[in-house]
């Protein structure tokens, strides 16, 4: 049975130690939170106007990569599929868009700087996760007026859509100090070489801060330095640390959860695949 424990929990991130998981397992839905779990995230945009010194692309490319809150979007939307479609033949369909109209102008002898928050959406449950992300700056005579297009996608075809900024797995560490050979005080190489701090000295002995020990890169210096050989750094077989942090736009149980049913969809449609031609009954 899989364990888990909750090392941190917060809107934004979420870190786990998880025991007795095979690490393909742990990376498949690791790599279905990157490439597969959808969003909503601005295909495309209709400038009117812009005599901005940003050229459309660059204001474009800027207005995809803005959050854009997408937990009820996954169930009032179509799927990134369909809307893709729809999109390339340049068909509107307000089952797959969201349209955000950004429209300012300039001062004489001033900057006027329009953020995400001056988007105004046509949906309130679509809109920027942050109010404070900089689009681009007016001013003088400069104008801008545009409609931003955003449709759920996926990460696999463009990392806007992807819900998360970081998804990994690491190992974890197990450290193991030949208390025999360690000299301790009189040697402090660990301690001084470690980037994590993971070391400290407890009545002249060595040790291992267990509260430290998830910080571990597992980057070797600390073996390499010790001029007696007597640390090992190893990992424990099928734990790992698994770390989701979102972009804003899904929470991460929702992330989490998508993914597990992303997955699990997968894999039966692969089992009725081979049944479908013989080769499971
Ligand atoms: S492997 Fe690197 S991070 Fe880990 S304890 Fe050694 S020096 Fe520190
Ligand atoms: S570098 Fe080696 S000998 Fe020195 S304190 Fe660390 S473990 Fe002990």
């Amino acid at each position: 049975m899989v364990e888990i424990r909750v090392l941190e929990k917060n809107p934004y991130v979420l870190k786990l130690h998880v025991k007795d998981i095979p690490l393909h397992v742990l990376n498949s839905i690791r790599r279905t939170i990157l490439s597969e779990v959808p969003t909503m995230a601005v295909d495309f945009v209709v400038f009117t106007i812009n005599s901005s010194v940003f050229y459309d692309e660059y204001i474009a490319h800027r207005l995809g990569l803005i959050p854009l809150t997408s937990e009820e979007a996954l169930e009032k939307y179509k799927s990134p599929e369909e809307c893709r479609e729809a999109g390339e033949k340049g068909v509107f369909s307000e089952d797959c868009f969201v349209k955000l109209e950004l429209e300012g102008k300039g001062r004489e002898g001033e900057i006027v700087t329009l953020y995400s928050g001056d988007l105004k959406t046509s949906d309130p449950d679509v809109k920027p996760i942050h109010d404070k992300i900089p689009i681009l700056a007016l001013t003088g005579n400069q104008e801008i007026k545009l409609e931003a297009y955003a449709r759920l996608g996926r990460g696999k075809e463009h990392a806007k859509w992807s819900p998360v900024s970081i998804a990994t797995h690491k190992y974890v560490p197990n450290i193991l100090i030949d208390y025999e050979k360690c000299k301790g005080e009189t040697c402090k190489e660990c301690i001084e070489v470690c980037p994590r701090n993971i070391f400290d000295l407890v009545d002249g002995k060595l040790i291992v801060k267990s509260e430290k020990i998830y910080e571990c890169t597992l980057c070797r210096y600390c073996e390499e330095k010790c001029p007696v050989n007597a640390i090992r750094v190893k990992w424990i077989e099928n734990e790992f640390i698994l770390t989701i942090e979102s972009t804003g736009s899904l929470s991460t149980k929702k992330i989490l959860l998508e993914a597990v049913k992303i997955l699990e969809e997968k894999i039966n449609d692969f089992i009725n695949s081979l049944k479908e031609r013989g080769v499971l009954e």
